[in-house]
């Protein structure tokens, strides 16, 4: 199957008890066995498996080109079940522009159980062959990066990996299946913050992973089993249905996002403009070869570099809402060193380039011609 089939009948069935063509919510915690260890169908207790979570799971699998998915709580509970694959002394190498979130729960949480952490800028292979130790056992991906839109070229850190037994883990949430099939390129596991473009309307929360193989599959529903950290029926079913109109949503913010990003570029008040999609971008190329178009997301700077001019253009949006998160149909606008990003420390900030100038878009599926003049009548 393509990819537009994929999302719509990937892994789907009609539900096999009366022919209904889109799955039940099924709101039950657990199910009738005829003798002990017996059920009647392939469920016991919801924690293990749910009809309506596991039809997610098996769309999840089909859309990433993996062997297994599973649908979480949150993004963050998805990392943090990957995370319980490792031991105390194991050390993760990650992106230095990484999702704020990820980086608390790293460096907050995990540290404390005696995991370690590199962070590390993949652009030059030897960057990565200089942090890499013998406990290395996780590779921890971005691409594009949030909020700088940095590319990692995933098939060279794999290829760079490979036979080392280490596992390679990239959060797609940017770039969507649509754009970017991690799996394909040699990644283990592919981690979504599902409450962005997957559920695609932003009226749920959810995290997916996919794994590369059956092997893998079941160490992570093992773990997500035994820590609980599950997506509930009806969020399931959401997020199911966001799925289906996935592609379609994609390619109209892409549309939106290379217009808007040539918008600002041409803009007067506007340093840089941070998107793939540009050829000023210093990894156009990479973008080109690693995905099959540019999505919706982008940054950029005040030629001015002052807060004030970025905060007073935040205000002005009509059109665009002043709101954390991205991914959902509506443009919605973000200032990261205060909201997204305020639990990474303020040197490492500046050291990335998270700037008080910097604002973050998230462009929706509007028309372009209503989201231009809001851009424009924001920087008066
Ligand atoms: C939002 C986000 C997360 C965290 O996901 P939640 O669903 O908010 O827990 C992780 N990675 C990226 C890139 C995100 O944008």
């Amino acid at each position: 199957m393509k990819f537009n089939t994929k999302v719509i009948h990937g892994g789907q069935k009609h539900e096999p008890a009366t022919g209904s063509v889109n799955v039940p919510v099924f709101l039950t915690s657990t199910f009738a066995q005829t003798s002990p260890g017996k059920p009647i169908g392939a469920y016991e207790y919801a924690r293990a498996a749910n009809p309506t979570r596991q039809a997610l799971e098996d769309s999840l699998a089909s859309i990433e080109n993996g062997a297994r998915g599973l649908a979480f709580a949150s993004g963050l509970a998805a990392i943090d079940c990957v995370l319980k694959l490792l031991n105390p002394g194991d050390e993760v190498i990650a992106v230095d522009d990484l999702y704020g979130g990820t980086y608390r729960l790293f460096t907050k949480l995990f540290e404390k159980y005696q995991l370690k952490f590199t962070f590390c800028d993949f652009d030059e292979a030897e960057n990565l062959a200089q942090k890499l130790s013998e406990k290395t056992k996780l590779i921890w991906i971005e691409t594009p990066t949030n909020p700088l839109m940095k590319l990692v070229d995933i098939k060279k850190v794999c290829d760079f990996v490979k036979d080392k037994n280490i596992l390679v883990a990239v959060d797609n949430t940017f770039a969507t299946p649509y754009l970017q099939n991690p799996i394909d390129l040699g990644a283990d596991i592919v981690m979504h913050s599902a409450t962005k473009y997957l559920g695609g309307h932003s009226d749920v929360m959810a995290g997916a992973l996919i794994a590369k193989d059956a092997e893998l599959g079941e160490k992570l529903h093992f773990i997500q089993f035994a820590s609980g950290g599950i997506l509930g029926p009806h969020d399931s079913y959401l997020v199911l249905r966001g799925i289906k109109t996935l592609a379609l949503r994609v390619q109209r913010h892409s549309e939106n996002g290379l217009i808007v990003a040539e918008f600002l570029e041409n803009h007067p008040a506007v340093n840089k403009v941070f998107y793939p999609g540009l050829k000023s971008h210093p990894q156009h190329d990479l973008a080109k070869k690693q995905m099959s178009g540019f999505g919706g997301m982008l940054s950029f700077t005040f030629k001015s570099g002052r807060k004030e001019d970025a905060i007073k253009f935040l205000e002005n949006l009509k059109v665009f809402t002043l709101a954390e998160s991205l991914g959902g149909v509506e443009s919605l606008a973000n200032y990261p060193t205060m909201m997204t990003h305020a639990s990474i420390p303020a040197e490492q900030k500046l050291a990335l380039g998270i700037t008080e100038d910097l604002v973050r878009l998230s462009v929706g599926i509007e028309d372009v011609e209503d989201l231009i003049p809001d851009l424009g009548n924001a920087f008066h």
